[in-house]
């Protein structure tokens, strides 16, 4: 991306739209009248104006660290603040967006940027994407069209997993020739691995890996055939002889199109992100791709592969906490932090220590669909104590867990109404795009290996 130019148009067409919408855009300028506005009318010394009962009305003020921002006005004192981005930082703040979720689209982003901004516009994003150069080289895919019987739902997490090999023998990096992709089929959670042959033992040692980590699945399909599978899950067997798995169908047309999509989505998400490091390091690339792909929206399931998952929201670090940008990059110490954090919400601090709870939880859905999973239990369990710094009993922690859970659940019967939907819509497409055949008509099958 050329930033200068991109970041200069972007803001020069922003502040164009504002001369006709002032509503939801804001100059530097008029943001600091706005703060003293309410800095002072909060204050009362003098009789307020209508104007400053309009502004209080809309928006307020939060002391972060040292800086004054503008915050929505919240209806509860402790809700998590979301901030108004003047039209100057506009451009970073999409930018930011835009690069975790590895050049997601306009939803993606705004699912994004609404974690933590109150007036970014889908319009505004449209113009980034619009502005974006690798999101302009990327050519658009033909659609994978198929008939559609009956989609393949997963109504539990670990019933069915996709294995497909990315060929990158093209650009080989050190002695890397594949990208292993591993997709649980129901929270669509991927995990992505470098490969150096396509040869059976080396994928099992990699799903070996994921196993022991996640719990395995009933079924193993993939895109390479059921021969592939079948040797890998030989493989599989004879380091871990509890396991019973079977191999799922050869070509699977129901779930065949959107696995297709989505590879060609990673690979897309892999090229942008070496395009933005400047890099020809894809093993170290789809490290970071996976977890974009992991923590962005997925329309299909409404919400995030790693939500889906965990019942939380992927965090990363500090950027991810409702700080501002501006003082996330001067903290340096614990101290630091504390100052910084004593007039935000204390809520939004405590939420750091949640995810340790999560390898518990995903421990118990093992418990119930494989009992060859219940040796990792053991493994995963102690991981919970960690919770213990926050609360202090012990019912406290199971407070917060069985809160954890019903999060989890939430997401996944989130997940699931989002598959069901997501089946219902190919299934009509289907039917749309493809007549019934009559006798006499030429018809062309596919061969599949
Ligand atoms: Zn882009």
């Amino acid at each position: 991306m050329s930033v200068t130019s991109a970041e200069e148009m972007f803001t020069r067409e922003l502040f164009k739209r504002y001369e006709v919408n002032k509503k939801y855009l804001i100059p530097k300028t008029q943001y600091y009248d706005i703060i003293d506005s309410i800095k002072s009318a909060a204050a009362g010394a003098n009789k307020k104006s209508r104007n400053d009962y309009y502004l209080m009305s809309r928006y307020d003020v939060l002391l972060c660290g040292d800086v004054w921002k503008l915050i929505k006005k919240r209806n509860i004192p402790d809700e998590t603040p979301l901030y108004f981005v003047t039209i100057e930082d506009t451009f970073d703040v999409i930018k930011r967006a835009h690069v975790s979720t590895g050049h997601g689209g306009r939803d993606r982003m705004l699912k994004e940027v609404q974690k933590k901004y109150a007036n970014v516009t889908t319009a505004a994003l449209e113009l980034f994407k619009s502005l974006c150069e690798e999101c302009q080289k990327k050519r658009k895919r033909p659609m994978t069209k198929g008939v559609v019987v009956r989609p393949i739902l997963s109504k539990d997490l670990t019933s069915r997993g996709q294995v497909d090999l990315i060929d990158m023998q093209a650009m080989a990096h050190r002695n890397f020739k594949w990208i292993m992709v591993y997709q649980d089929h129901f929270t669509k959670f991927c995990v992505l691995r470098p490969l150096t042959t396509k040869r059976a033992t080396e994928v099992a040692m990699h799903l070996l890996d994921i196993f022991l980590l996640f719990g395995a699945p009933a079924i193993l399909q993939s895109d390479n055939g059921s021969e592939f599978t079948s040797h890998v899950i030989t493989e599989l067997k004879a380091v871990w002889p509890d396991l019973t798995i079977v191999h799922g169908k050869p070509r699977h047309p129901q779930s065949q199109g959107s696995v297709e999509r989505a590879n060609g989505d990673l690979k897309d998400m892999l090229i942008a992100w070496l395009a933005d490091n400047n890099t020809q390091d894809w093993t170290a690339g789809i490290k970071f791709v996976q977890f974009q792909k992991n923590s962005a929206y997925h329309s299909g399931i409404k919400c995030s592969p790693y939500s889906a998952m965990f019942g939380c929201e992927a965090r990363v670090g500090l950027t991810s906490s409702s700080l501002p940008q501006e003082v996330i990059s001067r903290l340096e110490s614990e101290t630091d932090l504390l100052a910084a954090t004593e007039n935000v919400s204390p809520e939004t601090v405590n939420t750091t220590t949640t995810p340790a709870v999560n390898h518990t939880t995903t421990a118990t859905v093992n418990h119930t669909t494989t009992p060859a999973a219940a040796t990792v239990n053991h493994t995963t369990t102690p991981a919970a104590t960690t919770v213990n710094h926050t609360p202090d009993s012990p019912s406290l922690v199971k407070e917060s867990m069985s809160a954890h859970i019903a999060q989890i659940k939430r997401k996944r019967g989130l997940a699931y109404a989002g598959q069901m939907a997501q089946a219902e819509r190919m299934v009509k497409r289907s039917r749309l795009d493809l007549k019934a055949g009559e006798g006499g008509d030429n018809v062309a099958v596919p061969i599949y290996r």
